[in-house]
């Protein structure tokens, strides 16, 4: 028998697994940044995150989240991953030592592991499951000194408790934290962090002992890497599982435990984490579906915390939907309480913010304080008592879903008719060998021809006339005027560097996604509706609520404009239907896939425009492909099938002397390349610079025969590359992708950087292009 020095709490029948950090007006975010640029003090610091703290606990408790333990603390000031690595002392040797007299990793110390130092590199960024969210890559290896290192979600919780509300800490879970770490620098050739497993166990179990002398009753544990198919295989996770939670409730003094498990079905986990010691496990079954009765009789007499209400996405439950759940789940398990499927990190706060929306659609979406109350209401059918009382909160979701169906602009006639009529040839273009010959002929391109992804530096005068049209200080006339003024002066600097297909720079766009959003029907745009992407940054993704059409050329009079400044091809610019719908948030209602499909159709549309207007080259960006990608392989190629064909149902109506260009941000496609072949464009543009052109082996291995350009000039950093480095990896390049297919690029697009490293930057790799060129 294990000892607590807690009182056994039950678990909160209505709970959230987690809530936004960054505050209702991205308080923390300046905060941050503030400290960060030297105008505040730690202190200060300090206190802003305890206000947001304290805010959202209290505000929590106000809608209804008033049990012991049912406020998550999921306060970071950064990232939740980093505070893992930060508790356990996981910091890079590389680093020096960061830790101050008390062994403690300071909040510097914490800042420069996000963010870096002169001679390091910040830790990693990566994507957060099949999320927009990124967290940082532990990096661990057998020199990696696991203890203690920080206390500070014992303090956040003394500080939550001692101001009136018991909050329930939480960490991620010990499995999740080593599988999403990466070998060190120093470590041996084929190291796996999970072998550092027996050494981070203690840490845990000290963290633990501190929280329960603390007082806290419950500690969230946070396993969603148990969801995912990882390369380590299933059977070392498993004993990594029990393992891991064996040791931590035998821990001498700790809460009651709780794991989570969102973003999936936890499948065959499930069994290995019930035959644990843990007292209550959460699984996601909006996303995940309700498992069957078998595998949930093996969690005996543990809570079964079921995820109903969905974290990710802004759609109002459909309580009664999550009610027959509920039903269901009641019939095989013991003790049941209710949460969100994820944390509501992933979406804004408060649909109530957003008063510019029409009160019908603010009546379709829950954020995430309208999460907690759906929480609250469905917990009610716990009880008998309180499942008569929920029953109108279910009429009126049901209500209002239905009402949905048939609201204005959610179904249009239009678009219906034209998916209903698509055939296989829509998805397709003449052979390749055909267009490039068509495109020769119109373009007359030099070999290893020269370009750029898209923006120039976003300037703050740039950003500066956008907000006063906003505001209506200056007019659309005056506005557009300073636009096109920027779009000279891109060409011009094309044109002077020596550039083949010069780009307009994309001054006029706000964000690649929204600023689509904004010229589509079928979308809204919120005000208030920022979600951290990672650190201090945000996003405010679109809402695409109804049926997508394009009432009327979108970017056609900006390319045409600045084709009329140049004799060089002017490439057209577009967004592609896969990152449109990737970074908004997206109707429920349907499978993605046909919302793909009219994105492609409207963006089918504007390319036919363009072509009218004289373009000739035609880039659609597709940079978030591999975001979406399911987490479980056998999900993966139905994704891949709707994802590729809506971009080729996008590109398919171009003519074969159109050259199609599409764009992807990332160099490990390894995995993906099939399907990057597939979505057939004429030249793809890829990330290569950071990894030396590692990619070139990947399509020469692969046979990629269309164009290609692997970026030479990494824009991720304000450092610029010297000719000579270029040139060497151009020289790579060459060696393994026959020459009449390499085109010259940069990375990506070159909106956050400023106009003297780019201009360099560019001069430089339009002069080794001419050095490799002649050696040709
Ligand atoms: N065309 C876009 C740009 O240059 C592409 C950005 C991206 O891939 N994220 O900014
Ligand atoms: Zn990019």
């Amino acid at each position: 028998m294990t000892e607590k020095t807690t009182p056994q709490t039950p678990f909160p029948a209505a709970s959230i697994l987690g809530y936004p950090r960054i505050g209702r007006r991205r308080e923390l975010k300046k905060a941050v940044e503030s400290y960060w640029a030297g105008t505040i003090d730690a202190a200060a610091l300090d206190a802003a995150a305890k206000e947001i703290q304290l805010g959202t606990a209290k505000r929590l408790q106000g809608l209804g989240l008033t049990e012991a333990a049912a406020v998550p603390g999921t306060f970071s000031y950064y990232d939740q991953v980093l505070d893992a690595a930060a508790h356990l002392g996981a910091v890079p040797a590389r680093f020096g030592n960061l830790l101050d007299a008390g062994g403690e990793l300071d909040i510097d110390g914490y800042f420069t592991l996000a963010r870096g130092t002169k001679d390091q590199q910040p830790l990693e960024m990566t994507k957060w499951f099949d999320t927009n969210y990124h967290y940082l890559v532990p990096e661990i290896g057998p020199e990696t000194s696991f203890a203690l290192t920080s206390s500070r979600i014992v303090e956040e919780f003394a500080y939550a408790l001692a101001n009136g509300v018991e909050t329930r800490p939480y960490i991620v879970g010990p499995v999740t934290f080593l599988l999403l770490s990466k070998a060190s620098d120093d470590a041996p050739a084929g190291f796996n962090p999970l072998s550092r497993l027996e050494d981070v166990l203690p840490v845990y179990t000290a963290l633990l002992g501190k929280l329960a002398a603390a007082g806290a009753a419950w500690v969230q544990l946070d396993e969603p890497a148990l969801v995912v198919d990882q390369d380590t295989s299933a059977g070392e996770i498993q004993a990594a599982v029990a393992r891991s939670y064996e040791v931590l409730s035998a821990a001498p003094a700790r809460p009651q435990l709780f794991v989570s498990t969102p973003y999936g079905a936890l499948d065959g986990q499930l069994g290995t984490l019930a035959a644990t010691g843990i007292d209550a496990l959460h699984l996601d079954v909006f996303k995940g579906g309700v498992p069957s009765a078998a595998a949930l009789a093996a969690l005996g007499t543990k809570t079964l915390v079921a995820g109903v209400v969905d974290g990710h996405n802004i759609w109002r439950n459909d309580l009664q939907a999550s009610a027959d759940k509920i039903a269901e789940l009641k019939k095989s398990v013991a003790t049941l309480a209710i949460s969100t499927s994820t944390s509501t990190q992933h979406v804004p706060h408060d649909v109530e913010e957003e008063t510019q929306l029409s009160e019908q659609l603010r009546s379709w979406l829950a954020f995430a304080d309208q999460k907690a109350v759906e929480v609250v209401a469905l917990a009610g059918l716990l009880t008998d008592a309180g499942t008569a009382a929920v029953q109108p909160a279910i009429d009126e979701a049901t209500r209002i879903i239905a009402s949905r169906a048939t609201a204005d602009g959610v179904r249009r006639a239009g678009v219906r008719e034209r998916t209903a009529a698509l055939t296989t040839s829509d998805f397709s273009r003449s052979e390749f060998g055909v267009r490039e010959a068509a495109q020769d002929k119109a373009l007359h391109l030099p070999p290893l021809p020269t370009t750029t992804i898209g923006s120039f530096p976003q300037t703050s005068e740039i950003r500066t006339a956008r907000a006063r049209a906003n505001r209506g200080d200056l007019s659309t006339d005056q506005y557009e005027q300073l636009m096109k003024d920027e779009i000279k002066r891109v060409v011009e600097l094309q044109e002077e560097l020596g550039f083949d297909v010069l780009v307009h720079g994309e001054p006029e766009r706000n964000d690649m996604v929204q600023y689509f959003a904004e010229n589509l029907e079928g979308f809204d745009v919120t005000v208030h509706g920022w979600v951290q992407s990672y650190g201090s940054r945000c996003t405010r993704p679109s809402i695409l609520w109804g049926d997508v059409t394009r009432s009327a050329p979108i970017t056609v009079a900006w390319a045409e404009y600045a084709q009329s400044l140049t004799a060089k091809p002017m490439k057209g610019m577009l967004t592609g239907p896969v990152t449109i719908l990737a970074w908004s948030f997206v109707r429920d209602d349907q499978p993605l896939g046909e919302t793909a499909n009219q994105v492609a159709l409207a963006l089918r549309d504007e390319i036919a425009d363009l072509e009218a207007a004289g373009i000739k080259v035609i880039q659609v960006d597709e940079p978030a492909l591999r975001e979406l990608l399911p987490l479980r392989k056998a999900d993966q190629p139905a994704y891949l099938d709707w994802s590729v064909n809506s971009f080729r149902l996008a590109t398919a109506g171009a003519d074969d002397a159109t050259q199609v260009h599409t764009h992807l941000c990332y160099s490990e496609f390894g995995a993906i390349i099939d399907a990057i072949d597939g979505l057939d464009a004429d030249v793809t543009s890829i990330e290569a610079a950071r990894s030396k052109m590692e990619v070139v082996h990947d399509l020469e291995h692969h046979g990629f025969g269309r164009g290609v350009g692997p970026g030479v000039y990494d824009i991720h950093s304000p450092r610029v590359p010297g000719s000579d480095e270029v040139t060497e990896l151009l020289s790579t390049a060459v060696k393994h992708v026959p020459s009449r297919q390499l085109w010259v690029n940069p990375d990506c697009g070159l909106k956050t950087r400023g106009y003297a490293e780019t201009e360099e930057s560019l001069r430089n790799l339009v002069a080794a292009t001419r050095t490799v060129r002649a050696e040709l």
